[in-house]
């Protein structure tokens, strides 16, 4: 197969991709808008170059970029996972495996929320402002306890998956696994299968990142020239805020972990993370980013395929440090505009529903916001409140996801370090991951050569 050689790295091209895509929305946002601009004709139809850019190319561009790295999110988790599981040396580990993740997620998210709280109650970014009692948004019932851990289990695993049901199918993917690493030659020959469709779809991925830019371009001028800034007064307070803990978490408490629990060179890991976090941040999905995430934690950063398939996928379906920061902001936000005083276990009520609250969040854009209903309403915060901020959650959104992602990397990594499954030569290797030929995956049987 031909390959083309580029000038620029990947990083480059996709952020090159969301600039000129940013200015190009920008520009014909101030130059159209929607109304009296040229106009041209196509197979007959008479469209105005706005609406042909915008509702044509940009939309049809965008929507086929996210749908594709959706597509692939399936048939990835559920291959990896199984690999993954079926060549762990020891099954015990998966419990233990599970414990860690669960536990460092929580803790991240509650430290991330905690963080958010405290800033908001230093600067007070509801002082005030007005309260606009047209505001209207009505709150969806949270699923109980018993309910989440039932509905993980699938009735149907080919149901789960045509629903992109994350947990279902990461159960069903483990117990598959694990029955396969118990079924002797049997095992050991679907195993081989799996690996070669784990290899074919990695390689899609590696494709599809290549294609990233002009996908990026076509998000980034559709948004831009859509979106309104008028909303952005009075809002400037809790949007800085809010991008200001995020900034604080991505850069200091993640890094502040890896240390402290690892060892590890965190720069490596914030530079690693690039690629991953502009895809994030584009498409405001940390769903849809899951391939490009899971590339990152096995090829960049060393985390091993018994590893990361299991705390990746888990991450992007129930981490949500990101959203969380926004949640936490956002109740001190409110409750100030409405004039209502929370107190101290109010708070304690804030930080543990909406540490819940990250884990039932679907990892697709704008969810965040609806949960957020969850957490007002435990605090007996009005719901309505949510549309105040609505306006600039966009923006925030592309920017929690980022950080949701970040998170996803760093507890693999932590995880992977502590179980001895991480390859620090590969962690610190700068060029590691970088060329999209070698894609590398832990072997079912590790004597045999890669063909
Ligand atoms: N867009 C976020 C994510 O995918 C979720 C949210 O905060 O709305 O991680």
């Amino acid at each position: 197969m031909a390959k083309t050689v580029h000038k620029f790295s990947l990083t480059a091209r996709i952020f090159i991709g969301m600039v000129a895509g940013i200015l190009t929305g920008t520009l014909l946002k101030a130059l159209f808008d929607d109304s009296g601009d040229f106009t041209v004709s196509v197979f007959g139809l008479t469209l105005s170059t706005y609406s042909f850019l915008v509702d044509g190319i940009f939309h049809i561009v965008g929507k086929i970029f996210i749908a594709s790295l959706q597509m692939l999110v399936v048939p990835l988790v559920f291959v990896s996972l199984v690999l993954g599981t079926c060549t762990l040396s020891e099954p015990s580990k998966l419990g233990r495996l599970g414990g860690k993740s669960l536990l460092l997620y929580l803790s991240t998210t509650a430290l991330a929320i905690t963080l958010a709280v405290t800033f908001a109650l230093i600067v007070n970014p509801g002082e005030g402002i007005q309260m606009d009692t047209d505001a209207t948004f009505s709150a969806n019932q949270a699923p109980s306890f018993a309910e989440v851990i039932v509905n993980m289990f699938p009735t149907n695993p080919i149901n789960a998956m045509a629903e992109g049901n994350m947990l279902q199918i990461i159960v069903f993917a483990l117990l598959f696994g694990i029955a396969m690493a118990m079924s002797g030659d049997a095992g050991k020959r679907l195993g081989e299968m799996f690996e070669d469709l784990n290899k074919v779809i990695m390689r899609l991925v590696t494709i599809l990142m290549n294609l990233a830019p002009w996908g990026v371009f076509a998000l980034m001028a559709k948004l831009f020239s859509t979106m309104g800034f008028d909303t952005f007064a009075g809002l400037l307070k809790y949007f800085f805020l809010v991008l200001f803990v995020l900034g604080l978490h991505a850069f200091v408490s993640y890094p502040l972990l890896l240390k402290l629990l690892t060892g590890l060179n965190p720069i490596i890991l914030i530079r690693k993370m690039r690629d991953t976090a502009l895809f994030a941040f584009s498409t405001s999905s940390s769903s849809a980013t899951m391939p490009v995430t899971l590339e990152t934690a096995r090829n960049k950063l060393g985390v091993k395929n018994s590893v990361s398939s299991f705390v990746i996928p888990l991450g992007a379906t129930i981490n949500m440090d990101g959203t969380a920061i926004m949640q936490g902001v956002a109740t001190v936000f409110i409750a100030q505009v409405f004039g209502v005083d929370l107190t101290l276990s109010d708070y304690l009520m804030v930080i543990i529903t909406a540490t819940l609250a990250s884990v039932g969040t679907a990892g697709v854009p704008g969810v965040g916001l609806i949960m957020l209903a969850m957490v007002l309403q435990q605090v007996n915060l009005p719901v309505e409140g949510i549309a105040l901020i609505i306006g600039v959650d966009r923006l925030l959104d592309m920017t929690r996801t980022a950080v949701n992602v970040t998170g996803d990397c760093t507890v693999a990594c932590i995880v992977g370090k502590s179980e001895g499954e991480l390859d620090i030569d590969v962690y610190n290797d700068p060029e590691a991951g970088s060329k999209q030929e070698t894609v590398d995956f832990d072997h079912f049987d590790k004597n045999k050569p890669l063909s």
